[in-house]
């Protein structure tokens, strides 16, 4: 009853020559998938993405938002915007964005209400790094930052979580189908702490080096419903092989 989602996280690669590219090898042609399938490039790219995607049935989403609505708040983009251009999703609370961009928990909580209120769909990035999960406190760190993100969240119908271990992103270190799966579980155990939510309904994905080699063995556990692609997205072949493995 949790139908997959493969998103392809682009980071800050490509110009509007490669990513037209991509865009035209991955829907053309369009590839039969039981998946839903999401592509994220950098705003700059995002309406280009929007117009070449429109005949298919991949959606276009953003890498990040504002808290803010509107304002003078200088190089930020709004959720609003986002909608408005033909965004349906949006990525929230990426490492990437927590480590070089000091996102606490707050904010990326802000964030998310204030992408919800837009009409955007979010993924809801949580992990650990090395350092806690040697520590022994990865279930700590994972069960925290879902707690602040969702603590003011009524649904969850519009939120994704992605299983980011920071150990495992573009390091090609993937977490092994049982330690994803181990966590994933924990997080679904935990979701039942948030009110009116129906914790097997939420779609759960597995990030941190997915590759079309380890794809199939992640997709087929209990509880990983999809992937949060970096790298292997970049690469039309190899992210089209991660959507045929997720259905
Ligand atoms: P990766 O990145 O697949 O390159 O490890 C995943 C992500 O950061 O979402």
């Amino acid at each position: 009853m949790r139908r997959p989602l493969v998103m392809g996280n682009w980071k800050m690669h490509g110009s509007r020559a490669s990513v037209g590219q991509l865009l035209d090898a991955l829907i053309r042609p369009e590839q039969e998938s039981a998946a839903e399938v999401v592509v994220c490039p950098a705003f700059v790219h995002l309406q280009q993405a929007v117009d070449v995607c429109e005949p298919s049935s991949i959606a276009v989403g953003a890498q990040d938002c504002s808290h803010m609505r509107s304002g003078a708040y200088t190089g930020e983009v709004s959720a609003g915007m986002l909608v408005d251009l033909g965004c349906r999703w949006v990525i929230l609370g990426h490492s990437e964005r927590r480590q070089y961009h000091a996102e606490s928990d707050g904010l990326v909580a802000a964030k998310l209400a204030a992408a919800l209120a837009a009409g955007l769909r979010v993924v809801l990035c949580v992990g650990e790094t090395q350092e806690e999960r040697e520590a022994g406190e990865a279930q700590l760190v994972v069960a925290s930052q879902l707690h602040a993100a969702l603590a003011e969240q009524a649904s969850l119908t519009d939120i994704v979580i992605a299983y980011e271990p920071v150990w495992a992103i573009g390091t090609g270190l993937t977490a092994t189908p049982e330690q994803a799966q181990q966590m994933h579980a924990f997080i679904r155990k935990e979701l039942v702490q948030c009110e009116g939510v129906i914790p097997e309904r939420v779609r759960l994905l597995y990030g941190g080096s997915v590759k079309a080699a380890n794809a199939s063995a992640l997709f087929g556990q209990q509880d990983i419903d999809g992937a949060l692609v970096g790298g292997a997205s970049l690469d039309a072949e190899e992210f089209r092989q991660i959507i045929a493995a997720a259905g």
